[in-house]
């Protein structure tokens, strides 16, 4: 080992380091200087009500702070006064204002929280697989061939969107109850059900755990003498919000090589990664993170939601999807804004997503129309939108299942009404004086 350390190299090496910016130590922020009080102070404020939490290669890599408040970024990760409605911005800033008590506006904040449709589509209550009739809390076995994942170690993330649909459980509101704390009860499951193909390690991001952590779910799946399961995937936030997880983290050499494990398995890998825009996959961090992951074998896909003031225009799509795809990504799903928290900052009518999408995929080449979308996870399946046209005199939104409850409905077109201001499936009634559409029960 050398024994002279270039300061660049400590620099380096600090700026590797995660610290976590939240709401007790972001004002110490430099870059915010160019923030004003007012800003700040919004930060403040939303931040009680909807979890808020950066880091510093979020904040040192990605965010461009010349462009603020209206970076992508920025947006992304810090809360602005718009993402609350006004009369809820005004309770809590009026008691920050009084110096209430941490607990006053704590229960503000709770009575607020549960007017923002906190469990969107029943989501954590429903498809919990049984063993012997006992529920299996962590995990969802929704689509045949697909098991859901939940971790308890990995229910957080190295910063937070400000748009997630897991917010309640990062403030405190679900008590995790929707985690997995034992590994065998994962493999016993699949080993019951031949069916199942893919397991799906998901979050919140499961690559905030230790390796060892993971490795400790991974390896009784390896090990299982019944080989149903083809395909591992793992959701993860971790290329966009950390890169170092897979260069320079302690454990970031042990994590390739569980990768590496699984791939010499003779099982596909899968990295769900998560890509709001082509910001994230600009550094050089990311570029060597996306390499190292490669070399093990492994595939990457990457998917997002669209988001308003986030990535609501076709050419930062298919700016992303181009990126993407020379970096050796795979473009997998584009999805609508899902009905809670912040929606009304973000949310974009779903003809408007339709037309973004599809002038976003038509300036790619065919290696990034794999992506699919614009897609709502919804209680019966991922519902596509998949056009906008005339029908016999009478304007229609056409749609179709990607993925459903039950197989057959998948791919048969539909159609709904024509309306430019419905955001969600609810929202739509059926075309042609139908009563229901194909899929609900009379
Ligand atoms: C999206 C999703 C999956 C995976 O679906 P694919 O189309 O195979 O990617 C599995 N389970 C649930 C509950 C999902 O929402
Ligand atoms: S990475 Fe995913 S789970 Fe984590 S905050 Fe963002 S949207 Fe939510």
């Amino acid at each position: 080992m050398s024994l002279f350390i270039s300061q660049d190299s400590i620099e380096q090496s600090e700026q590797q380091k995660y610290r976590a910016i939240t709401l007790n130590n972001f004002r110490k922020l430099p870059q915010l200087s160019n923030l004003s009080e007012k800003e700040k102070n919004a930060i403040d404020v939303v931040g009680r009500v909807l979890p808020f939490k950066t880091n510093n290669y979020v904040v040192n890599e990605l965010i461009d702070w010349e462009n603020i408040p209206n970076d992508p970024i920025f947006t992304l990760t810090f809360p602005q006064a718009e993402m609350l409605k006004e009369a809820h911005f005004a309770k809590i800033a009026t008691l920050l204002e009084k110096n209430a008590s941490a607990k006053e506006i704590q229960e503000k904040a709770n009575e607020i929280r549960l007017t923002l449709n906190p469990h969107p589509a029943g989501q954590l209550e429903h498809n919990v697989p049984e063993i012997n009739e006992v529920s299996l809390e962590g995990m969802q076995h929704k689509y045949k061939e697909t098991v859901l994942f939940f971790p308890s170690n990995g229910q957080t993330c190295h910063a937070y969107c400000t748009f997630c649909f897991r917010w309640p459980q990062f403030v405190g509101m679900d008590d995790l109850k929707f985690a997995a704390k034992q590994t065998q009860e994962l493999t016993t499951y699949v080993e019951q059900h031949s069916e199942v193909t893919d397991i799906l390690v998901t979050g919140g991001d499961p690559l905030v755990m230790k390796t060892s952590r993971l490795q400790g779910y991974i390896d009784p799946i390896l090990a299982s003498t019944q080989n149903n399961v083809s395909t591992i995937r793992i959701g993860t936030k971790a290329l966009g919000y950390w890169p170092y997880r897979f260069t320079t983290d302690d454990d970031a050499e042990d994590l390739l090589g569980l990768f590496k494990k699984i791939t010499d398995s003779g099982r596909h890998l899968s990295i769900m990664a998560h890509f709001n825009h082509p910001a994230e996959l600009s550094t050089p961090a990311v570029a060597e993170a996306i390499e190292k992951i490669q070399m093990t074998g492994a595939q990457i896909r990457t998917q997002s939601p669209l988001m308003r003031n986030i990535n609501d225009k076709a050419s930062v799509w298919s700016e992303m999807w181009r990126t993407q795809v020379q970096l050796g990504l795979i473009p997998y799903y584009m999805f609508v804004a899902r009905d809670t928290g912040a929606k009304h900052f973000f949310e974009i009518p779903l003809v408007e997503a339709y037309e973004i999408f599809r002038t976003a995929y038509s300036k790619v080449s065919g290696l990034a129309r794999t992506v699919r979308g614009p897609s709502m996870s919804a209680d019966p399946g991922k519902v596509a939108i998949t056009g906008t046209p005339e029908i016999r005199g009478q304007k229609v939104i056409s749609l179709q299942f990607l993925q459903a409850r039950n197989p057959d409905w998948v791919m048969k077109p539909f159609y709904a009404t024509y309306d430019e201001q419905a955001t969600w499936l609810d929202e739509l009634r059926p075309a042609f004086g139908e009563e229901r559409f194909f899929f609900e029960e009379n």
